[in-house]
């Protein structure tokens, strides 16, 4: 399995880290060596002084995909869970700077934290709800997908034109603002709505 994150899909979070509103998805992957699943401990790692929650809705992809329309996107995955996209900011800073790749600052092990997965069926409208973060039961994002700048749909079609999709990927669809540091010690709660869909602490 891939791991696609979508990045800039919140205008309040492009005007945060002052990049450009982007007129196209832009998307870069993670390996399979950066999930963080069963509410394990994330560990600190040692490379960097500036790791970064990015509080992100994961769409799960149910079957094989290229070249998927828009329109028939919706077929394409079942289960939508929430996730965080850690990011090493000191690391990404100094790439972007030089104008290399973001891999040292966002596919590193266990940069991946995903939770549970709840059906389409849970949702009346996946383009319409509320997710949270808290650190030490305070709230520090919050988010509604109705704030995507490209809807679920948007992106698999446009994902799909260059990398197939098959069962089981996940998208991290981008974050909303509010993103910042965590230290040893947070407990870091994600929830859509009221249902709490990971908890694990970072060590
Ligand atoms: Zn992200």
């Amino acid at each position: 399995m891939k791991i696609i994150c979508i990045g800039r899909n919140y205008v309040d979070h492009a005007k945060e880290l002052s990049n450009p509103v982007p007129k196209q998805p832009v998307f870069f992957m993670k390996p399979e060596t950066a999930l963080l699943i069963k509410n394990r401990p994330f560990f600190y790692p040692d490379f960097s002084e500036d790791i970064q929650h990015e509080l992100e809705v994961v769409v799960k992809i149910s079957k094989v995909g290229k070249h998927i329309k828009k329109e028939f996107a919706s077929n394409y995955y079942e289960e939508i869970g929430l996730g965080i996209d850690f990011t090493a900011r000191d690391l990404q800073a100094a790439a972007k700077a030089k104008g290399l790749p973001w891999e040292i600052a966002k596919a590193f092990d266990h940069a991946a934290p995903i939770g549970k997965f709840l059906p389409k069926s849970h949702f009346t409208d996946v383009q319409n709800f509320d997710f949270e973060l808290k650190i030490n039961n305070e709230i520090r994002q919050t988010g509604n997908t109705k704030d995507m700048i490209f809807s679920f749909d948007e992106i698999i079609a446009y994902i799909s034109q260059f990398v197939s999709l098959k069962m089981g990927d996940l998208i991290y669809t981008g974050t909303p603002a509010g993103v910042g540091p965590v230290s040893i010690g947070d407990r870091l709660q994600g929830f859509i709505r009221d249902k709490e869909m990971f908890n694990f602490e970072v060590k």
